[in-house]
């Protein structure tokens, strides 16, 4: 009797660092026998920098450690082996496609330029008869459901989500099957340390706003509290333009970002609430908050590179400088403004602010102290936990007047002091504790 043949397949791990609800890994599981799972820390990542920042800093390698350790115990629980390497992608994947005769790689598909230039380094140096999947699965609405081509995307978010929330259906979320134990591998490789990564162990205050760990367990146990146990959700309306502790927002972004959790489940677990306790405002502002999160990427998809450029996507000419002193200034708290230095030793000393504190303190920067809004967002790329290019560089354009706000606006950092922290309780908190 003939031998059935079987194929392998990989699920190279990029933002997509979850089993629940992970297209790439459901197809990889239904298409091939055998399945092997690979995380790569690139080192082109890890040993870069923008505008002098390094690319990644401390605070989202040690969330990132952390999501990659989960990640590795779920798929060990769906007998699946992580392998995990602080190498080069290209040289990682080859090696691997050599050894286990890879027939077919899967991953979450990326557009951004750095992005697609690791896949392009692997695609030249493995067999051409190697295919790469690429699966859209970091979005809410799926690009092959919204029935608007790139080139169409309208220039104001509130026309696209209409159409969004008027035509397009949430698509249903996927379950992974369980492979037979004999498919797990032999593993010899070792999550990197933060040590190996090039960073030493730090200490968070222990009043920081995100004292969350990463990993798909910690996002799914941080709904359970901010939906189920607390119900803060069905407050979240009023309550997200807050600045001090870990409920006035959802704090999911972080583990949206890398992938932990997709936005199609977070849409689900929203449903689930308001069958259980109702819906009212605060549960749709959420769901509103996940379409600005598409947006962005949406953006991004319609403009490619220009998001980086200088004068964003409207091909803005403004004069800006790069005055280093008032660079330095702004990175350590040392503005004439008190509401900024709070939310910047805020990011300084947790990777977190609030997104009332980022629209004032990139406000700040850009149509203040008219310093290149790019140098701005690199230092956000370079600390945040929740860093996700699209929403960063979307969100930074937009305050800075070249990207889609057709208003323009400035915010006047005293009123927006006085409006959202009248009693000084964040400004006390970051400008008056010292450290820990
Ligand atoms: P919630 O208020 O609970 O919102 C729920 C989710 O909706 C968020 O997790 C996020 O995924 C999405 N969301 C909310 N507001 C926005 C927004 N303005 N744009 C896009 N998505 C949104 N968000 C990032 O995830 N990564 C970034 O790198 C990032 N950089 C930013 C830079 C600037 C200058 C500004 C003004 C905003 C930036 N944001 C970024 C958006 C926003 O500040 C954060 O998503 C939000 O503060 C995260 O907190 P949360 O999860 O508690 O949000």
């Amino acid at each position: 009797m003939q031998q059935k043949q079987t194929s392998t397949g990989l699920i190279w791990f990029q933002n997509n660092l979850r089993v629940t609800n992970n297209s790439s890994l459901f197809d990889c599981c239904k298409k091939h026998d055998k399945v092997i799972a690979v995380y790569i820390f690139d080192k082109h990542i890890f040993n870069n920098a923008v505008f002098e920042f390094p690319k990644i800093d401390k605070f989202r390698a040690k969330f990132l450690l952390e999501s990659v350790t989960d990640l590795k115990q779920q798929l060990a629980n769906l007998n699946i082996t992580l392998l995990s390497y602080f190498d080069y992608s290209d040289v990682v994947i080859s090696n691997l496609c050599k050894e286990f005769q890879i027939s077919e790689i899967f991953i979450q598909k990326e557009w951004t330029s750095e992005e697609i230039e690791i896949v392009n380094h692997v695609r030249e140096k493995i067999s051409s008869e190697i295919t790469i999947a690429e699966t859209y699965d970091q979005f809410l609405y799926h690009p092959n459901d919204i029935e608007i081509s790139f080139a169409d995307i309208p220039k104001v978010f509130t026309l696209f989500r209409k159409h969004l929330e008027k035509n397009i259906a949430i698509r249903n979320e996927v379950k992974i099957p369980k492979k037979l134990a004999d498919n797990l591998i032999d593993n010899k490789t070792e999550i990197p340390t933060l040590h190996q990564l090039g960073f030493e162990k730090f200490e968070q205050p222990t009043f920081s706003a995100f004292p969350f760990a990463g990993g798909e367990t910690s996002a799914h146990k941080r709904i359970e509290h901010y939906f189920f146990e607390t119900k803060k959700l069905g407050f979240y309306k009023q309550t997200r333009n807050g600045l001090v502790g870990t409920d006035y927002s959802s704090k999911l972004s972080a583990w949206l970002a890398n992938g932990s959790i997709s936005a199609k489940t977070i849409y689900y677990k929203v449903k689930e609430y308001e069958q259980q306790f109702g819906s009212n405002q605060s549960t749709y502002w959420l769901i509103f908050e996940l379409i600005w999160r598409d947006y962005f990427k949406y953006v991004s998809l319609k403009h490619g590179n220009s998001i980086f450029k200088i004068g964003g996507i409207l091909d803005k000419d403004y004069d800006w400088n790069s005055d280093k002193e008032k660079i330095n200034n702004w990175i350590n708290g040392k503005t004439k403004e008190p509401f900024v230095n709070a939310n910047m030793l805020e990011i300084q000393q947790t990777g977190w602010m609030s997104n009332r504190g980022r629209q004032n303190v990139a406000s700040y920067f850009a149509k203040e102290l008219e310093i290149d809004w790019r140098i701005g967002a690199a230092y956000f790329e370079s600390i945040l936990i929740d860093y996700d290019v699209h929403s960063n560089y979307g969100n930074w354009m937009y305050v800075a007047g070249v990207g889609n706000d057709p208003r323009d606006r400035k915010f006047n950092i005293k009123t927006q002091a006085n409006r959202y922290d009248a009693n000084h309780k964040f400004q006390n908190l970051w400008l008056q504790k010292t450290l820990f």
